[in-house]
């Protein structure tokens, strides 16, 4: 199992990450950031589906993303 953490403020809220992630735990923020964007954020405690159940640490969010704002962990 794994779990990521976005850097919101370096987050340009492109949605690259949420239509990559396999399991659907990245949703985009309703927040605003210091540059004007709706960060991405980690879904994973508060998804319903039956698909959105546990980071698998798989990485392809972090490879997605063109700033670099994802870190995953396993
Ligand atoms: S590491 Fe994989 S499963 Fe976890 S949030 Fe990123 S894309 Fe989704
Ligand atoms: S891919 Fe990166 S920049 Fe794009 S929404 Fe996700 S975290 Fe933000």
């Amino acid at each position: 199992m794994g779990y990521i953490e976005i850097e919101e403020e370096r987050c340009k809220g492109c949605e690259l990450c949420e239509a990559t992630c396999p399991r659907q735990l990245i949703l985009i923020s309703a927040r605003i950031n210091r540059m004007g964007y709706h960060p991405a954020e980690f879904a994973a405690e508060g998804c319903s589906t039956e698909k959105g159940k546990g980071c698998t640490g798989c990485a392809l969010c972090g490879l997605v993303c063109p700033e670099t704002a994802i870190s995953v962990y396993r």
